[in-house]
């Protein structure tokens, strides 16, 4: 199978950037490789240089039928060495179409020569379980360890990548990682603490993090069809938010504290400009409206109030919909007194 091209490939490593929580900004030159970004969470940022192309199978009959590799070439050319980002990081990724994975290979095993026609490979295995829990790691025969995970875990793969590559070196960490990304929620500080290396325990957590997260997300738009529960809109602008904000100590990730909301919604409802009762009605700001039209800062008010439903659309499972308490809760904690 023909590689996708580089341009395809830097667009779905910025896009799983984006949904996962970072910012990728392209730096110039743009039109070449490896192509170098400025990554941006918070208040941590950083460059990486990006070589990426795409996964497939190993071919012949002389390799193992679950044999998969990234074939190391730039423009038709063999690659003669990896030139490592100086001001960051050095990403090695691979991309399965297959099964819509990443996989991040360690440059710390690729710092010398690359020789002819190098390939490096990874398992099916590793690939098929990474689609399933999220992320998983595959050891090389050369002790390299491969990490294969969703696009939603890109930041944290980015992020933690020094420490995932070295987690698979105790076959205790691999099983704690797999859990930790399958059933987030059922693994304590105290396992985490017990089970692995001090040095990777914040990496375990951060994992964890983003896995509830992500969970949480896919569960939410799923209920809700993907669709913004205010307006309808799908266009792959949805999010999934708490509806008891994550700030709160009574906040949870269950299903029912979530409502699928596209970025303007999204955005206004943490804004306190528009909220929901607990019999699904939506309310608009009404204080909120009196000031901005004092500022002159009303503009598009009718058509962003004409673009509301009178009630938010609530998922059809009773287990997934919003409880009445919750919905209180959280406007009081909004600040809206009278719901
Ligand atoms: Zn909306």
């Amino acid at each position: 199978m023909a590689g996708l091209q580089k341009r395809v490939l830097n667009g779905l490593f910025e896009e799983a950037l984006h949904d996962s929580g970072w910012r990728a900004l392209m730096l110039p030159p743009t039109d070449v490789f490896p192509a170098r970004f400025q990554l941006t969470q918070g208040t941590e940022s950083f460059t990486v240089s990006l070589y990426i192309w795409t996964i497939s199978h190993g071919g012949g009959a002389a390799r193992a039928a679950k044999e998969y590799r990234i074939q190391i070439t730039d423009g038709g050319k063999s690659l003669t060495q990896f030139v490592p980002e100086q001001d960051g990081k050095t990403l090695i990724i691979g991309w399965w179409p297959e099964a819509q994975v990443f996989a991040g290979f360690d440059y710390a095993h690729h710092t010398g020569p690359l020789g002819k026609s190098p390939s490096i490979q990874v398992g099916e295995d590793a690939l098929r379980k990474a689609a399933t829990d999220g992320m998983a790691v595959h050891t090389r025969g050369n002790g390299e360890i491969v990490i294969a995970f969703r696009p939603e875990f890109m930041g944290t793969y980015v992020a933690q990548m020094e420490d995932l590559h070295k987690i698979g070196i105790s076959e205790q960490e691999v099983a704690l990682l797999g859990r930790i990304v399958s059933e987030p929620a059922s693994v304590t500080d105290k396992e985490i603490g017990a089970q692995a290396d001090p040095s990777h325990q914040r990496t375990m957590v951060n994992v964890r993090r983003a896995a509830r997260a992500y969970r949480f997300s896919a569960r939410v738009l799923v209920a809700y069809g993907h669709r913004c529960a205010f307006c309808g809109v799908q266009l792959r602008l949805l999010d999934a938010a708490h509806i008891l904000p994550v700030a709160h100590p009574g906040s949870v990730d269950k299903t029912e504290n979530g409502v699928a909301v596209c970025a303007l919604h999204h955005r206004a409802y943490d804004n306190g400009l528009i909220t929901f009762d607990h019999k699904s009605k939506i309310h608009v700001n009404e204080e909120a409206v009196a000031e901005l039209k004092a500022q002159g800062l009303d503009g598009g008010l009718k058509q962003f109030t004409d673009g509301l439903r009178k009630q938010i659309v609530v998922p059809a499972k009773p287990a997934d919909q919003p409880k009445a308490a919750i919905i209180r809760q959280a406007n009081k904690h909004r600040g809206w007194k009278k719901l």
